[in-house]
């Protein structure tokens, strides 16, 4: 038979943190081969939701399935090897290694014994555009090629799903550009699920299949880019206030 396609399903998540609800009755799907977008305005409970299915801050109701496992029942260092990769808010880089090697310290957890971790590395940094940097310290480079880098590291881990928190923060025109390339090369070439935070709606609007919107932890709308764009709930969390 052929392999069951991989899954990942978040399921009436909510989270508290003392008396503040940051997230409520949370639900939907992130595809596989799709770009997933999540947005919403600042407290919205984006990271927070990334933090849940991510296994780092556990829900505090409801559920979020990995191929049919609850991710909080999974050891958080060992939820990328179950194939949910991340990256964070703020850039998490070894400044001190090279382009390589903070890739190839991913690649090499998840090799098989005899494989080559440093072509596997390789292989990572080529689908980001950085092969040619290969060499340099990881802090000598500009902060878009940063944030590569750090997907480029994601990607080394072979996951099934990729989850991005503001992927695009701090970056200029032509990196951002370079960004949206980059993800729909993933999307294009691995059948991986993106999931992307981002405040750029352009961005969002330019890049998803999907997009779910979050606003005081709610979630408000769910749909294309089309259907989002004319949603008058949307609107008026964004413009309305
Ligand atoms: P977003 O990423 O959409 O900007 P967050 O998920 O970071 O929003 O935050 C949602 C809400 O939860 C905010 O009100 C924030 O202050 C609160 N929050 C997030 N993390 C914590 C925490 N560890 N302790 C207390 N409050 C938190
Ligand atoms: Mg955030």
């Amino acid at each position: 038979p052929a392999p069951k396609a991989a899954s990942l399903s978040v399921q009436g998540v909510g989270r508290r943190f003392a008396g503040l609800v940051a997230l409520e009755d949370v639900s939907f799907a992130v595809r596989p081969g799709l770009v997933t977008g999540l947005i919403g305005p600042n407290g919205a409970g984006k990271s927070t939701l990334i933090n849940a299915i991510s296994g780092v801050v556990p829900p505090s109701s409801g559920k979020v399935l990995l191929n049919g496992t609850d991710t909080a029942q999974i050891p958080v260092h060992e939820v990328p090897a179950n194939g949910l990769g991340r990256t964070f808010q703020n850039i998490r880089l070894f400044r001190n290694l090279t382009v390589l090697e903070n890739v190839t310290v991913a690649a090499d957890a998840v090799a098989c014994p005899g494989e080559d971790s440093r072509a596997a590395a390789m292989a990572a940094l080529t689908v980001v555009g950085m092969q040619d940097l290969a060499a340099r310290p990881a802090s000598s480079l500009p902060y878009g090629a940063q944030r590569r880098l750090e997907i480029a590291r994601a990607l080394a881990l072979r996951p099934s799903f990729l989850l991005l928190d503001e992927p695009a923060a701090g970056m200029n025109p032509a990196e951002t550009d370079a960004l949206i390339a980059v993800l729909r090369q993933i999307r294009a070439d691995h059948e991986i699920g993106l999931l992307v935070v981002e405040h750029d709606l352009k961005l969002i609007m330019r890049l998803c299949d999907h997009i779910v919107v979050l606003n005081k932890g709610q979630m408000i709308a769910e749909g294309t880019p089309e259907a989002i764009r004319a949603n008058p709930a949307v609107i008026e969390a964004y413009i309305g206030k």
